[in-house]
């Protein structure tokens, strides 16, 4: 029971109000802590007050006494406040897991995790199961705390289904989560800083095929397979490939999304989902990614038709993939969301004669494998950013000859000078594709904003 239990709440971000309120609401003796103490945390302090929420600014420990830490997604493990909880033995759990145990007993949660492509996942999954009819909604990283999909506003009704997009972090605190479903989509070098290498961050995805929970698999990933089979043995096996589905299995054949493994007789017959054409962005990864929301969906009974419909009314996301414009022949493409090599990898395997705009924060990244697979593709390269040196010393040696052009200018202007560079370098039939390989961080506030200043690049070059 939570009634009188001392819970400290970490946040004043977008999760961490909602679970005090939640928490406060079920009888928790609730503070909420924050390591700022700026005008706009103290405004949000007094509106959480003056619902008899105890809050604390500048904190970097829990309160005297706490028996509960529940942290908000954006926390890192290594923030002084989560580290003293733990070595105080303080039970410290993420959103997620307090949302698991909150929730309504009959909800059903599929859950998608990987480096990338977890948000579009999610999406075409929420808009499957809505095309079949389902009460759903997607929840996690982006859009919705899952809190909030779990004890919604009084007189309303929680969703039947979630599609529950999970982090690393937000695995790492889990510890009682069983979802009916769950992918692990691929698992590639990202956010190293903190999980102190591969292994741990790869464990950490891992966590989400728990007992009983069935395993969908990205057959074409080594990390997705390996981390299936830590799963339940007892629990079945999804997998899903870009070739001829084996029984069992979902893949692609001549054209056409078709599942073998959620139909009556496996060994005999194929139920058609959809057509590639029916998935967007046109792009390999991106048939992955649906192959993966289908299987999901299918693992509690939707239909064929409604996994069609729902691709039909998936509205990709801005700044993956997203076409920009044409200009004298010239496709500008804006994937400002490819924040590491391997998301760029996928990118830039989707185009034949790319002009490659690349560069930022890599966070200790390796460029190396990147710029070896995309070198026959490249027509030219642009560089920005901080970490301009790393990719072209790899560009040297792994694409010699292939024209690059270094914006060293890091101002407000860059991007015109950018875009600039790279229609000097393309020829008609050509794209232009930003795909980064790199965090945005060092010239623009996220990765939207480095999106935007693209477009806004390309809108002047177009007039
Ligand atoms: P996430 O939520 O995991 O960050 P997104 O759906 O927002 O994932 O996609 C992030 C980026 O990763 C996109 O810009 C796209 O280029 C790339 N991407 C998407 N799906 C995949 C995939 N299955 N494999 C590799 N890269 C991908």
């Amino acid at each position: 029971t939570l009634v009188g239990r001392p819970v400290c709440v970490t946040g004043l971000g977008v999760s961490g109000p909602p679970m005090a309120r939640a928490l406060h609401g079920l009888g928790a003796a609730v503070t909420l802590v924050d390591g700022r103490d700026d005008a706009a945390a103290a405004a949000a302090a007094e509106a959480l007050r003056a619902e008899g929420i105890a809050v604390e600014l500048g904190a970097d420990a829990p309160p005297a006494g706490t028996d509960l830490v529940v942290t908000s997604p954006g926390w890192r493990p290594d923030s002084p406040l989560l580290v003293a909880a733990q070595q105080a033995g303080v039970e410290v759990i993420g959103d997620v897991e307090l949302a698991w145990r909150l929730k309504p007993a009959d909800q059903v949660w599929l859950a998608v995790t990987g480096t990338n492509g977890k948000t579009t996942t999610v999406r075409m999954l929420e808009a499957m199961l809505r095309a079949d009819g389902r009460d759903a909604l997607a929840v996690g990283n982006v859009g919705t705390p899952a809190i909030d999909a779990v004890r919604p506003a009084p007189g309303a009704a929680a969703p039947a289904v979630l599609a529950v997009e999970l982090s690393s972090f937000q695995l790492h605190w889990s510890s009682s989560l069983r979802p009916h479903a769950a992918t692990v989509l691929n698992v590639a070098p990202d956010h190293l800083d903190w999980h102190g290498g591969l292994d741990p961050y790869a464990e950490a995805k891992g966590r989400v095929f728990a007992r009983g929970t069935i395993r969908v698999v990205n057959t074409a990933d080594e990390w997705s397979r390996r981390l299936a089979d830590g799963g339940d043995p007892a629990a079945p096996m999804v997998g899903c490939t870009l070739t001829a589905p084996r029984p069992g299995e979902l893949g692609v054949v001549e054209g056409l999304l078709v599942d073998r493994a959620f139909v009556a007789d496996p060994a005999n017959t194929a139920e058609e989902l959809a057509a590639l054409a029916d998935v967007r962005p046109a792009a390999p990864h991106n048939v992955a990614n649906a192959l993966a929301a289908a299987a999901l969906a299918r693992s509690v009974g939707v239909a064929p038709e409604a996994v069609r419909a729902g691709l039909a009314a998936f509205a990709p996301e801005p700044h993956r993939i997203a076409h920009v414009a044409t200009v004298g022949g010239v496709g500008y493409v804006d994937d400002s969301k490819a924040t590491n090599p391997h998301a760029a990898a996928a990118s830039l395997s989707a185009f034949d004669s790319v002009v490659w705009v690349a560069g930022g924060l890599l966070k200790g990244a390796d460029v190396t494998d990147l710029v070896r697979t995309a070198a026959p593709r490249l027509r030219g390269a642009v560089l920005l950013g901080r970490d301009r040196d790393q990719l072209r010393a790899a560009l040297a040696e792994h694409a010699p000859g292939v024209p690059v052009a270094d914006i060293e200018d890091t101002g407000p202007d860059a991007m015109a000078a950018v875009v600039a560079a790279a229609a000097r370098l393309a020829v008609p039939g050509d794209t232009v594709l930003l795909a980064p390989a790199a965090a945005s961080m060092d010239m623009f506030t996220n990765y939207n904003v480095r999106g935007d200043a693209f477009t806004e690049a390309v809108r002047w070059l177009d007039r």
